[in-house]
């Protein structure tokens, strides 16, 4: 072997021997977990609850960092932008790794080649809710309703391509109207607003209405599933209201950036399946409605299989229905 050789064998050697080292020491400081809309929305409550328990196994707080705008894309294209070093990673969901190919023709990332899928954290039925105030006590009273105030109703949404925004894009293509629709940076204060009677009807997932519905604050006329759901079980399925053919369910996904190690991608997927096998974590999210993903969704291979037959899913929904952003 010659000198040059000799170096290049070195350096190979060096190489090949710093993932392992770099996987058993990782992580040494606090990750920062991006969550694309605002504080207190169910994107935001499920991270919290799963990264804390994420954080103990890890050794490592995980620190959140609420990027909101433009229905979660903003957070997302910043996650993009980060080193891909297991120190930043994100909670996308539905629409943001998704419906948000088919809506944003300038979409700044490929919710699938730019990423480095982790897992799916957990699913989340739909629930079609609305102001107390609201002349409306069942779902056909409600379609009644928003047929006759189809030009002064409001209707909220997390931004578009926002799982509300698209889920009630859906609804309101099912009953035929076009309501005035209001954007806010999440969930949380579309739902603070709904409470106030500042906006008229929301279509949210159950984390952030189970909570409303047992205060009484708020009304919710169907969850959007074949069965009831177990947090609200007085709350009607779309099958049992009358509108059997408004069904869907979404989703939240853990990510870090392409080209994060693949020795730190599978330690961030352990600690994820531990909190998901946490009892504590499994109480508090039975509590709020949210269900776990099988054993495969919740594997980097599993995510991303999802990831691309989501995205194929979503898209001719989308195209179908004529709409488009700009972020
Ligand atoms: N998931 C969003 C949030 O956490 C809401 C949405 O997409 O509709 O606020």
């Amino acid at each position: 072997m010659n000198r040059r050789n000799l170096l290049a064998a070195a350096a190979a050697a060096l190489v090949a021997g710093a993932s392992p080292v770099a996987a058993q020491t990782y992580p040494t400081r606090p990750i920062t977990m991006i969550i694309p809309f605002a504080a207190g929305g169910p994107t935001d409550v499920v991270a919290r609850i799963v990264a804390e328990s994420m954080s103990r196994n890890l050794g490592q707080a995980i620190v959140i960092e609420n990027v909101s705008g433009a229905g979660g894309t903003t957070g997302s294209t910043r996650l993009t932008t980060q080193a891909a070093d297991g120190y930043s990673i994100m909670i996308g969901h539905t629409g943001t790794h998704a419906a948000s190919v088919a809506l944003y023709p300038n979409l700044r990332y490929h919710p699938v080649n730019d990423f480095a899928p982790i897992g799916l954290v957990n699913t989340n039925a739909i629930l079609i809710t609305a102001k107390n105030a609201l002349p409306a006590n069942n779902l056909a009273e409600f379609v009644a309703w928003l047929k006759a105030n189809e030009r002064n109703a409001n209707n909220a949404h997390a931004g578009i391509g926002s799982v509300s925004h698209t889920t009630c894009l859906l609804l309101n293509s099912i009953i035929g109207v076009n309501p005035q629709t209001v954007p806010y940076r999440g969930t949380g204060p579309a739902m603070n607003d709904l409470v106030a009677g500042q906006v008229d009807y929301l279509c949210d997932q159950v984390v952030n209405v189970a909570p409303q519905v047992r205060a009484g604050t708020i009304k919710a006329f169907a969850v959007a599933q074949q069965q009831r759901n177990p947090a609200l079980p007085n709350v009607p399925t779309t099958v049992e209201a009358g509108l059997p053919g408004y069904q869907v369910v979404v989703w939240n996904a853990m990510l870090a950036p392409k080209g994060t190690p693949e020795a730190v991608v599978t330690r961030l997927n352990e600690a994820l399946r531990a909190a998901l096998a946490d009892p504590n974590v499994k109480s508090r999210l039975a509590e709020l409605g949210a269900d776990l993903p099988t054993d495969v969704q919740a594997t980097p291979a599993g995510l991303r299989a999802f990831l691309e037959s989501e995205i194929a899913r979503w898209t001719p929904v989308i195209k179908a229905a004529g709409v488009t952003a700009t972020n």
